[in-house]
C-alpha cells in the first residue's frame, strides 16, 4: 500500500502549524517548526498576503490528511463513506477516521506517533478481539478489545509511549495499563475529539 515517505516536519512547515507527528521530538527543541517557521522549498518565506476560499479549504483537507496519514485517495473513500452516512457529514469523517486500529493504538498510548502505530499495527503485536489484525485502516467497532500481543508486550517502543498516557484522557477510551489493553467505548462525538480542524471547510472542499 502506499504511503508517505518524505520528511514528516515539511508537513507540519506547509501547513504551518504543528502536526505532531513525531512523538516527543515534538515537544522538544527539536522540532524543526519551532525553529523554522515557514513552508518548505526555495520560496517558503514569501508572504502570501490573501488566501483564497479554496485555498482555506484546501489547506484544512490537507492538515486533517496529513495528521491522520492517508493519502488522497483513501482520503476521498473515507470521505464519500461519511456522506452516505446519516449525520453531520464533517463528524462522521472524523469518527471514521478516529477508529481507524492505527489511531486507536497511537491514541491508548502504545506508540508515540500514528506513523509508528501504523508500524507496530503492520508488524503483527496488535490483537483486536483475540484475532491479530495487521491492517492499520481496519474500522475497530464499539467495544472491541485491542491488545498488545503476549510476544509483544517486552517491546521498549510501546512500554516508553505509555509514559505519555494519552489515554487515561480520553473519555471514549478505556485503557488498561497493566495488561496492555484498551477498549473503545463509543464513537467519540465531535467535541470530545481532539483534532484540531475545520472539518465543515472539507465538507465545502469535496461538494463543489
Ligand atoms: Fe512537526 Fe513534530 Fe516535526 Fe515539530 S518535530 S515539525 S511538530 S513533526
Amino acid at each position: 500500500m502506499a504511503r508517505y515517505i518524505d520528511a514528516n516536519c515539511k508537513l507540519c512547515r506547509r501547513e504551518n502549524e504543528k502536526l505532531f507527528l513525531k512523538g516527543s521530538r515534538c515537544l522538544s527543541e527539536k522540532c524543526s517548526f519551532e525553529k523554522r517557521a515557514y513552508a518548505p522549498g526555495q520560496h517558503g518565506q514569501n508572504i502570501r498576503r490573501k488566501v483564497s476560499e479554496f485555498g482555506l479549504q484546501l489547506r484544512e483537507k490537507q492538515k486533517v490528511r496529513r495528521i491522520y496519514g492517508i493519502l488522497e485517495r483513501q482520503f476521498r473513500t473515507y470521505f464519500a463513506e461519511a456522506d452516505r452516512k446519516k449525520g453531520i457529514t464533517g463528524e462522521n469523517l472524523l469518527q471514521l477516521l478516529e477508529c481507524r486500529l492505527d489511531n486507536l493504538v497511537y491514541r491508548l498510548g502504545f506508540a508515540p506517533s500514528r506513523k509508528a502505530a501504523r508500524q507496530l499495527v503492520r508488524h503483527r503485536h496488535f490483537l483486536v478481539n483475540d484475532r491479530i489484525v495487521d491492517i492499520p485502516s481496519f474500522q475497530v467497532k464499539v467495544h472491541q478489545i485491542i491488545k498488545v500481543k503476549e510476544k509483544s508486550k517486552s517491546l521498549d517502543v510501546i512500554h516508553l509511549a505509555l509514559k505519555e498516557t494519552r489515554g487515561e484522557s480520553i473519555p471514549w477510551l478505556r485503557l488498561n495499563k497493566a495488561g496492555l489493553e484498551g477498549e473503545l467505548l463509543e464513537i467519540p462525538k465531535r467535541e470530545d475529539i481532539p483534532t484540531p480542524a475545520q472539518e465543515q471547510l472539507i465538507v465545502e472542499l469535496y461538494s463543489k
